[in-house]
């Protein structure tokens, strides 16, 4: 089966263009990032989920998907970057 959707960016027809300014580090602005969180398309959820940089809000509503891949790839993401500050 084909996704319905091209990877953000890819197809100007399916994704507008974004204007907002994008942190350093991250491939998109938050306010993308939290619209993609929200995809019908399970392949959205699991390409954005493999992004680097995503924002911790992002990482939590991924971290309770429906699809186990996406949430596992979440729970590894929240785990490496933020292991730090959830300590104790
Ligand atoms: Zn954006």
């Amino acid at each position: 089966m084909t996704p319905e959707v091209a990877p953000p960016g890819t197809n100007r027809k399916q994704w507008a263009r974004c204007r907002n300014k994008v942190n350093k580090g991250q491939v998109r602005c938050h306010q993308c990032a939290m619209a993609l969180v929200q995809h019908a398309d399970v392949d959205v959820r699991r390409m954005l989920v493999q992004e680097q940089g995503l924002a911790e809000d992002v990482l939590e509503v991924l971290l309770v998907d429906p699809d186990f891949l996406v949430s596992e790839y979440a729970n590894t993401a929240m785990g490496s970057d933020f292991s730090a500050t959830q300590e104790g």
